[in-house]
Protein backbone atom coordinates (compact mmCIF):
# COMPACT_ATOMS: atom_id res chain seq x y z
CA UNK A 1 0.00 0.00 0.00
CA UNK A 2 0.89 3.71 -0.38
CA UNK A 3 1.67 5.31 2.66
CA UNK A 4 3.07 9.01 3.53
CA UNK A 5 6.14 9.14 5.52
CA UNK A 6 8.00 11.80 7.47
CA UNK A 7 11.45 11.65 6.25
CA UNK A 8 13.09 14.21 7.81
CA UNK A 9 12.11 17.46 9.47
CA UNK A 10 9.68 19.44 6.74
CA UNK A 11 10.58 16.36 4.82
CA UNK A 12 7.46 13.81 3.23
CA UNK A 13 7.14 11.36 0.69
CA UNK A 14 5.01 8.47 -0.32
CA UNK A 15 6.60 5.31 -0.31
CA UNK A 16 5.04 1.87 -0.65
CA UNK A 17 4.84 0.32 2.93
CA UNK A 18 3.92 -3.00 4.23
CA UNK A 19 0.44 -4.63 3.80
CA UNK A 20 -1.64 -4.00 7.52
CA UNK A 21 -2.78 -7.35 7.90
CA UNK A 22 -5.17 -8.74 11.08
CA UNK A 23 -2.89 -10.45 14.20
CA UNK A 24 -5.85 -10.26 16.64
CA UNK A 25 -9.14 -11.96 16.84
CA UNK A 26 -10.66 -8.45 17.80
CA UNK A 27 -8.48 -6.31 15.35
CA UNK A 28 -10.61 -4.75 11.90
CA UNK A 29 -8.78 -3.66 8.46
CA UNK A 30 -9.96 -0.76 7.24
CA UNK A 31 -9.32 1.36 4.03
CA UNK A 32 -8.54 5.08 5.14
CA UNK A 33 -10.70 7.17 3.67
CA UNK A 34 -9.73 10.46 4.79
CA UNK A 35 -7.40 12.21 6.93
CA UNK A 36 -7.36 15.86 8.88
CA UNK A 37 -4.12 17.16 9.33
CA UNK A 38 -3.75 18.09 13.28
CA UNK A 39 -1.86 20.94 15.24
CA UNK A 40 0.41 17.47 16.29
CA UNK A 41 1.45 16.59 13.29
CA UNK A 42 2.65 19.70 12.25
CA UNK A 43 4.67 20.13 15.53
CA UNK A 44 6.42 16.47 14.40
CA UNK A 45 6.67 17.66 10.76
CA UNK A 46 8.28 21.32 12.02
CA UNK A 47 10.55 20.00 15.07
CA UNK A 48 10.30 15.97 15.19
CA UNK A 49 8.68 16.23 18.62
CA UNK A 50 6.71 17.04 21.29
CA UNK A 51 8.19 17.20 24.41
CA UNK A 52 9.88 13.97 25.02
CA UNK A 53 8.44 12.09 21.95
CA UNK A 54 10.78 12.55 19.41
CA UNK A 55 10.13 10.74 16.02
CA UNK A 56 12.36 7.79 14.76
CA UNK A 57 12.38 8.54 10.54
CA UNK A 58 10.84 7.26 8.55
CA UNK A 59 7.30 7.80 10.63
CA UNK A 60 3.83 7.99 9.43
CA UNK A 61 1.96 10.43 11.25
CA UNK A 62 -1.97 11.21 11.10
CA UNK A 63 -4.63 10.58 13.54
CA UNK A 64 -7.89 12.04 12.92
CA UNK A 65 -9.52 9.13 10.32
CA UNK A 66 -12.12 7.77 9.07
CA UNK A 67 -12.60 4.63 7.36
CA UNK A 68 -14.15 1.90 6.18
CA UNK A 69 -14.13 -1.66 7.00
CA UNK A 70 -12.45 -4.43 4.80
CA UNK A 71 -12.35 -7.35 7.01
CA UNK A 72 -12.91 -8.19 10.78
CA UNK A 73 -10.95 -10.55 13.23
CA UNK A 74 -12.72 -13.73 14.20
CA UNK A 75 -13.75 -12.67 17.39
CA UNK A 76 -15.30 -9.18 15.63
CA UNK A 77 -19.16 -9.61 15.98
CA UNK A 78 -20.59 -6.67 15.95
CA UNK A 79 -18.57 -4.08 12.62
CA UNK A 80 -19.11 -5.65 8.99
CA UNK A 81 -16.90 -4.77 6.20
CA UNK A 82 -18.60 -2.46 4.02
CA UNK A 83 -19.23 -0.20 7.48
CA UNK A 84 -18.08 3.08 7.71
CA UNK A 85 -16.31 4.22 10.74
CA UNK A 86 -15.02 6.80 12.77
CA UNK A 87 -12.06 6.01 14.63
CA UNK A 88 -10.65 6.82 18.13
CA UNK A 89 -6.90 6.97 17.95
CA UNK A 90 -6.02 6.16 21.36
CA UNK A 91 -5.65 1.90 22.30
CA UNK A 92 -6.06 1.69 26.35
CA UNK A 93 -4.99 -1.28 28.07
CA UNK A 94 -8.41 -2.02 29.88
CA UNK A 95 -6.13 -3.23 33.26
CA UNK A 96 -4.40 -0.53 34.27
CA UNK A 97 -5.34 1.71 37.55
CA UNK A 98 -6.15 4.48 35.47
CA UNK A 99 -8.17 2.27 33.01
CA UNK A 100 -10.14 0.38 36.15
CA UNK A 101 -10.78 4.49 36.58
CA UNK A 102 -12.80 4.58 34.04
CA UNK A 103 -9.99 7.19 32.77
CA UNK A 104 -8.99 5.47 29.19
CA UNK A 105 -7.29 8.40 28.31
CA UNK A 106 -4.86 8.79 30.62
CA UNK A 107 -4.04 4.62 30.20
CA UNK A 108 -0.39 4.36 31.40
CA UNK A 109 -0.20 1.65 28.70
CA UNK A 110 -1.48 3.30 26.27
CA UNK A 111 -0.45 3.74 22.45
CA UNK A 112 -1.61 6.48 19.93
CA UNK A 113 -2.17 6.23 16.15
CA UNK A 114 0.61 8.49 14.78
CA UNK A 115 2.70 8.85 17.56
CA UNK A 116 6.22 8.44 17.95
CA UNK A 117 7.21 5.34 19.98
CA UNK A 118 3.65 4.34 19.94
CA UNK A 119 2.27 3.21 16.23
CA UNK A 120 2.36 4.22 12.86
CA UNK A 121 -0.45 6.81 11.73
CA UNK A 122 -2.71 6.92 8.77
CA UNK A 123 -1.74 8.69 6.54
CA UNK A 124 -2.00 5.42 4.46
CA UNK A 125 -4.56 3.43 2.61
CA UNK A 126 -4.71 0.45 5.24
CA UNK A 127 -4.96 0.46 8.85
CA UNK A 128 -5.15 -1.93 11.58
CA UNK A 129 -7.37 -1.30 14.81
CA UNK A 130 -8.97 -2.78 17.30
CA UNK A 131 -12.54 -3.40 16.79
CA UNK A 132 -13.45 -1.32 19.67
CA UNK A 133 -11.44 1.77 18.34
CA UNK A 134 -13.70 2.23 15.52
CA UNK A 135 -17.48 3.73 15.87
CA UNK A 136 -20.14 3.05 13.63
CA UNK A 137 -21.38 6.19 11.41
CA UNK A 138 -24.63 7.32 10.43
CA UNK A 139 -25.10 6.76 6.65
CA UNK A 140 -25.33 10.22 6.30
CA UNK A 141 -21.90 11.29 7.19
CA UNK A 142 -19.30 12.16 4.93
CA UNK A 143 -15.63 11.34 4.75
CA UNK A 144 -14.67 15.05 5.65
CA UNK A 145 -16.90 14.54 8.72
CA UNK A 146 -15.96 11.09 9.61
CA UNK A 147 -11.83 12.23 10.36
CA UNK A 148 -13.54 15.88 12.09
CA UNK A 149 -15.16 13.42 14.90
CA UNK A 150 -11.74 13.18 16.69
CA UNK A 151 -11.13 16.94 16.99
CA UNK A 152 -14.64 17.52 17.57
CA UNK A 153 -14.69 14.73 20.82
CA UNK A 154 -11.81 16.59 22.01
CA UNK A 155 -13.95 19.69 21.96
CA UNK A 156 -17.34 17.94 23.51
CA UNK A 157 -14.80 16.66 26.18
CA UNK A 158 -13.22 20.16 27.00
CA UNK A 159 -16.99 21.42 27.35
CA UNK A 160 -17.33 18.44 29.69
CA UNK A 161 -13.94 19.82 31.60
CA UNK A 162 -15.91 23.04 31.75
CA UNK A 163 -19.55 22.64 32.11
CA UNK A 164 -20.11 26.34 31.02
CA UNK A 165 -23.84 26.53 31.25
CA UNK A 166 -25.94 29.08 29.53
CA UNK A 167 -25.02 33.17 30.15
CA UNK A 168 -21.77 32.52 30.27
CA UNK A 169 -18.88 34.74 29.24
CA UNK A 170 -16.02 33.10 27.81
CA UNK A 171 -12.99 33.66 25.92
CA UNK A 172 -11.21 31.10 22.83
CA UNK A 173 -7.29 32.49 22.94
CA UNK A 174 -6.41 30.75 19.71
CA UNK A 175 -8.71 30.16 16.69
CA UNK A 176 -7.35 27.11 14.81
CA UNK A 177 -9.16 23.88 14.35
CA UNK A 178 -9.20 23.15 17.86
CA UNK A 179 -9.94 26.35 18.90
CA UNK A 180 -12.61 26.89 16.97
CA UNK A 181 -14.22 22.94 17.62
CA UNK A 182 -14.28 23.89 21.09
CA UNK A 183 -16.44 27.58 20.46
CA UNK A 184 -18.64 25.19 18.62
CA UNK A 185 -19.15 22.52 21.21
CA UNK A 186 -19.36 25.02 24.00
CA UNK A 187 -21.75 26.96 22.46
CA UNK A 188 -23.85 23.76 21.58
CA UNK A 189 -24.15 23.16 25.04
CA UNK A 190 -24.27 26.55 26.37
CA UNK A 191 -25.76 29.72 25.57
CA UNK A 192 -22.94 31.72 26.00
CA UNK A 193 -20.99 34.93 24.96
CA UNK A 194 -17.59 34.28 23.33
CA UNK A 195 -14.53 36.30 22.79
CA UNK A 196 -11.85 35.05 20.71
CA UNK A 197 -8.15 36.34 20.04
CA UNK A 198 -6.59 34.84 16.89
CA UNK A 199 -3.92 36.49 15.22
CA UNK A 200 -5.06 35.02 11.97
CA UNK A 201 -7.82 37.13 9.34
CA UNK A 202 -9.98 33.91 8.02
CA UNK A 203 -9.46 32.43 11.59
CA UNK A 204 -11.19 35.35 13.28
CA UNK A 205 -13.96 35.65 10.34
CA UNK A 206 -14.44 31.86 10.83
CA UNK A 207 -14.79 32.15 14.90
CA UNK A 208 -17.56 35.04 13.97
CA UNK A 209 -18.97 32.57 11.79
CA UNK A 210 -18.56 29.92 14.62
CA UNK A 211 -20.87 32.37 16.90
CA UNK A 212 -18.01 34.65 18.64
CA UNK A 213 -19.58 38.03 19.72
CA UNK A 214 -15.81 39.67 19.18
CA UNK A 215 -12.93 38.52 17.98
CA UNK A 216 -9.57 40.11 17.78
CA UNK A 217 -5.61 39.97 16.94
CA UNK A 218 -3.60 40.10 19.77
CA UNK A 219 -0.98 41.80 17.70
CA UNK A 220 -3.26 44.53 16.28
CA UNK A 221 -4.94 44.84 19.69
CA UNK A 222 -4.66 44.86 22.88
CA UNK A 223 -6.64 41.97 23.79
CA UNK A 224 -7.22 42.25 27.49
CA UNK A 225 -8.38 45.51 27.36
CA UNK A 226 -10.95 45.17 24.37
CA UNK A 227 -12.55 42.04 25.37
CA UNK A 228 -12.73 43.56 29.59
CA UNK A 229 -14.38 46.31 27.88
CA UNK A 230 -17.33 43.64 26.17
CA UNK A 231 -17.34 41.90 29.60
CA UNK A 232 -16.23 44.30 32.44
CA UNK A 233 -16.74 41.38 35.02
CA UNK A 234 -13.97 39.39 33.75
CA UNK A 235 -15.03 36.23 32.28
CA UNK A 236 -15.70 32.74 33.75
CA UNK A 237 -14.01 30.25 31.49
CA UNK A 238 -11.24 31.09 29.28
CA UNK A 239 -10.04 28.05 26.98
CA UNK A 240 -6.58 28.09 25.67
CA UNK A 241 -5.90 26.81 22.63
CA UNK A 242 -2.93 28.45 21.26
CA UNK A 243 -0.34 26.35 23.79
CA UNK A 244 0.96 30.43 24.07
CA UNK A 245 3.10 32.01 27.41
CA UNK A 246 1.01 35.37 26.16
CA UNK A 247 -2.11 33.25 26.44
CA UNK A 248 -1.98 31.99 30.28
CA UNK A 249 -0.88 35.59 31.06
CA UNK A 250 -3.82 37.08 29.53
CA UNK A 251 -6.48 34.49 30.77
CA UNK A 252 -4.87 35.42 34.64
CA UNK A 253 -6.12 39.09 33.66
CA UNK A 254 -9.72 38.13 31.45
CA UNK A 255 -10.97 35.54 34.48
CA UNK A 256 -13.48 36.80 37.15
CA UNK A 257 -12.93 35.77 41.04
CA UNK A 258 -13.44 31.82 40.92
CA UNK A 259 -12.96 31.71 37.41
CA UNK A 260 -11.64 28.66 35.13
CA UNK A 261 -8.60 28.28 32.43
CA UNK A 262 -9.11 25.44 30.71
CA UNK A 263 -5.30 24.50 28.96
CA UNK A 264 -6.24 22.77 25.65
CA UNK A 265 -2.96 23.79 23.46
CA UNK A 266 -0.13 21.84 22.99
CA UNK A 267 3.00 24.69 23.63
CA UNK A 268 6.15 24.09 21.61
CA UNK A 269 8.40 24.40 24.95
CA UNK A 270 8.86 22.22 27.97
CA UNK A 271 7.79 24.66 30.56
CA UNK A 272 5.72 27.62 31.12
CA UNK A 273 4.94 30.02 33.51
CA UNK A 274 1.82 31.58 35.36
CA UNK A 275 1.20 34.83 37.33
CA UNK A 276 0.73 33.22 40.75
CA UNK A 277 -0.12 35.93 42.67
CA UNK A 278 -3.59 36.74 40.11
CA UNK A 279 -4.10 33.40 40.31
CA UNK A 280 -3.70 32.87 43.67
CA UNK A 281 -5.77 36.07 44.77
CA UNK A 282 -8.65 35.27 42.19
CA UNK A 283 -8.49 31.94 43.29
CA UNK A 284 -8.76 30.82 39.78
CA UNK A 285 -8.81 26.89 38.60
CA UNK A 286 -6.98 25.64 35.85
CA UNK A 287 -8.02 22.51 34.77
CA UNK A 288 -5.77 20.60 31.72
CA UNK A 289 -7.54 18.84 28.91
CA UNK A 290 -5.63 15.40 27.63
CA UNK A 291 -7.29 14.72 24.12
CA UNK A 292 -10.86 13.27 25.75
CA UNK A 293 -12.49 10.38 27.12
CA UNK A 294 -15.49 8.47 26.32
CA UNK A 295 -16.56 11.76 23.76
CA UNK A 296 -16.48 10.19 20.39
CA UNK A 297 -20.44 8.91 20.40
CA UNK A 298 -21.91 12.26 22.15
CA UNK A 299 -19.54 14.01 19.06
CA UNK A 300 -20.96 11.61 16.79
CA UNK A 301 -24.22 12.51 17.82
CA UNK A 302 -23.73 16.37 18.08
CA UNK A 303 -22.33 16.83 14.30
CA UNK A 304 -25.45 14.03 12.72
CA UNK A 305 -27.86 16.49 14.71
CA UNK A 306 -26.95 19.53 12.52
CA UNK A 307 -26.56 21.98 15.31
CA UNK A 308 -22.87 22.67 14.55
CA UNK A 309 -20.90 22.92 10.95
CA UNK A 310 -17.86 21.48 11.19
CA UNK A 311 -17.27 21.52 7.32
CA UNK A 312 -16.43 25.14 7.38
CA UNK A 313 -13.40 23.47 9.47
CA UNK A 314 -12.10 21.28 6.57
CA UNK A 315 -11.04 24.35 4.07
CA UNK A 316 -8.66 22.42 1.83
CA UNK A 317 -8.21 18.91 0.50
CA UNK A 318 -5.42 17.31 -0.94
CA UNK A 319 -4.99 13.37 -2.80
CA UNK A 320 -2.59 11.17 -0.51
CA UNK A 321 -0.14 12.18 -3.23
CA UNK A 322 0.03 15.57 -2.50
CA UNK A 323 0.46 15.47 1.25
CA UNK A 324 3.59 17.46 1.47
CA UNK A 325 1.53 20.56 -0.24
CA UNK A 326 -0.80 20.02 2.27
CA UNK A 327 1.37 19.95 4.89
CA UNK A 328 3.57 22.72 3.79
CA UNK A 329 0.43 24.51 3.75
CA UNK A 330 -0.83 23.96 7.46
CA UNK A 331 2.41 24.63 8.63
CA UNK A 332 2.75 27.68 7.03
CA UNK A 333 -0.70 29.09 7.30
CA UNK A 334 -0.80 29.53 3.54
CA UNK A 335 -3.90 30.57 1.91
CA UNK A 336 -6.52 30.70 4.59
CA UNK A 337 -5.95 27.25 5.82
CA UNK A 338 -8.23 26.08 9.13
CA UNK A 339 -7.93 22.49 8.40
CA UNK A 340 -6.49 20.29 5.68
CA UNK A 341 -7.65 16.97 4.97
CA UNK A 342 -5.95 14.47 2.83
CA UNK A 343 -8.32 12.53 0.52
CA UNK A 344 -6.75 8.75 0.83
CA UNK A 345 -9.44 6.90 -0.78
CA UNK A 346 -12.78 6.90 -2.40
CA UNK A 347 -14.38 9.41 -4.19
CA UNK A 348 -13.14 13.19 -3.71
ZN1 LIG B 1 -5.45 15.79 16.57
ZN1 LIG C 1 -4.79 1.13 30.85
Amino acid sequence: MKAAFLTGLREIKIADAPDPRIVHPHDVLLRVESVGICGSDIHYYSTGRIGPLVVDFPFIVGHECGGTIVEVGDDVDDLVPGERVAIEPAIHCGECEQCLRGRHHTCLNHKFLGCPGQLNGGLAEYLVMPAECCIPLPESMTADQAALIEPLAIAVYTQRMAAAQDGAQIAVLGCGPIGLSVLLAVRAAADCSAYCSEPIAARQAAALRCGAEWAGSPSDVDIVAEIRRLAPEGLDFVFECAGQQASLNQAAELLKPGGTLVIVGIPEVECVSFPIHTYRRKELTIRNVRRQNDCVIPAIKLLASGKINMDQLATHHFPLSETPAAFDTVANYRDGVIKAMIRVSGES
